[in-house]
């Protein structure tokens, strides 16, 4: 079946994905606590103003407004009855942008966690979390999506069941996690053992994940070393998924009672170069990246012919510091346990790995 994601991946050595809803939402109103996904039904025009500011910056892929958009997230709001409204609704402002655009634009439907914990450890079945994750994945299909976009996840059992619920489509699936605890998730999924999960999938489901890798986590050194680690991983394993890193805009700090994402469109533009070095081949930002930032992602990645990956040097110096965890994994020790110790808590300060569950991204 000819699709628009899997052919440009063929033609193309790079693809530019966009930067960040959440963030970006804030600033057009959005206050926290709200759901993102209503803005879909209640403010379409204030998506479709963003998602075209990212069109005209330079992205090849958007993603939808639909991260918080299972049945789960969506019942914190009262609105679990509406996950085909909201998602359909999302994917079909980015099919229209799309449509009406002279380049060729990826839609890509956005699939965030549950916001649960699985069993045995949490109270979630996988049977339900299989429901739910199908349920917006169809509602994502019948909007026009491209491609399923699963981000943000921590748990490689819930990746795994919403890989499994998004396959059924038929539909390219996409996912990353966030590798935010000294090069690891919060629930310990180190990069190797990321890789390690889309060679499963590929093995069971004879569907190999399109695309895999992170997103969101504490800043762009971070996900260029991921992004490293699984690169070496998925050599050692013999298996060449392509490799997607959308890093957010710097560290998040709080200023005067906000949050604020460090980042500059500088930084961003040597982001992206150094990550294409480490063998990304999408690229885009996630919490704190606006259209500015992705335009000097696109100039940077203009033409750009990958050099060899960056050393860990050139990594703190340019992008700044690294855990211990990730160091101890560029350093060959791609175990679970590599790096741990001492390094816990090395970058945990943050809001966003310190919280249970992104409502955004
Ligand atoms: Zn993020």
């Amino acid at each position: 079946m000819d699709n628009l994601f899997n052919r440009l991946l063929k033609e193309r050595t790079y693809l530019l994905a966009d930067g960040a809803m959440g963030t970006n939402l804030f600033s057009m109103g959005l206050e926290t606590g709200d759901a993102p996904e209503l803005w879909n039904i209640d403010y379409p025009e204030r998506i479709a103003t963003l998602g075209q500011q990212f069109i005209d910056a330079g992205s090849d892929i958007l993603l939808t407004n639909s991260f918080g958009g299972t049945s789960y997230r969506l019942k914190l709001h009262n609105a679990e009855a509406r996950v085909h409204e909201l998602n359909h609704a999302a994917a079909q402002i980015v099919r229209q942008l799309a449509d009406a655009s002279e380049r060729d634009i990826v839609v890509a439907g956005s699939m965030g966690p549950t916001g649960e914990i699985l069993e045995p450890t949490g109270t979630l079945s996988r049977e339900n979390a299989f429901t739910a994750f199908k349920e917006q994945a169809e509602a994502l299909q019948a909007g026009g999506v491209d491609v399923l976009w699963i981000e943000t996840i921590s748990d490689s059992q819930e990746a795994k069941v919403a890989y499994q619920a998004a396959a059924t489509t038929g539909l390219p699936v996409v996912y990353t996690m966030s590798i935010d605890t000294n090069g690891r998730t919060m629930m310990g999924v180190t990069p190797a053992e990321l890789i390690q999960l889309g060679a499963e999938l590929g093995t069971e489901l004879e569907t190999a994940p399109s695309a895999c890798g992170t997103n969101c986590g504490v800043g762009a050194s971070e996900v260029v070393a991921a992004i490293i680690n699984m690169k070496t991983a998925a050599d050692e394993q013999q298996f060449d998924p392509v490799l997607v890193a959308k890093a957010n805009c710097g560290i998040p700090e709080y200023v005067d009672g906000k949050i604020v994402y460090s980042g500059t469109p500088e930084l961003m533009a040597e982001y992206a170069r150094m990550v294409a070095d480490a063998g990304a081949r999408i690229i885009g930002g996630c919490c704190g990246t606006t259209p500015m930032h992705i335009a000097a992602m696109a100039d940077a990645l203009q033409d750009y012919q990958a050099r060899d990956k960056p050393s860990l040097e050139q990594l703190e110096r340019v992008l700044g510091k690294i855990s211990t965890g990730a160091k101890a994994q560029l350093g060959g020790d791609l175990s679970v346990a590599g790096g741990a110790l001492n390094g816990g808590k090395a970058r945990r300060g943050s809001r966003r790995g310190a919280r249970k569950t992104p409502s955004t991204d």
